[in-house]
């Protein structure tokens, strides 16, 4: 079972109606998924170089489509 990486709780990934929580993967929940994206957004705002211009679009956590 995978930890969550903003409270470290327990992520149920089981499909099932009671735990919607597989949507918010790899997070807990939603509050935690918004946690984790505004942290990154603070990151890179507060970074002074901007040489890299495509780097975010590896985003791993963002390609769960098929
Ligand atoms: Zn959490």
């Amino acid at each position: 079972m995978p930890h969550c990486p903003i409270c470290n709780a327990l992520v149920h990934l089981r499909m099932t109606f009671e735990h919607p929580a597989t949507v918010t993967a790899p997070f807990c929940s939603d509050r935690c998924k918004n946690i984790d994206l505004g942290r990154w957004l603070d990151e890179s705002y507060s970074v002074p170089d901007a040489d890299r211009e495509s780097d975010e679009d590896d985003g791993e956590s963002y390609s769960e489509g098929s």
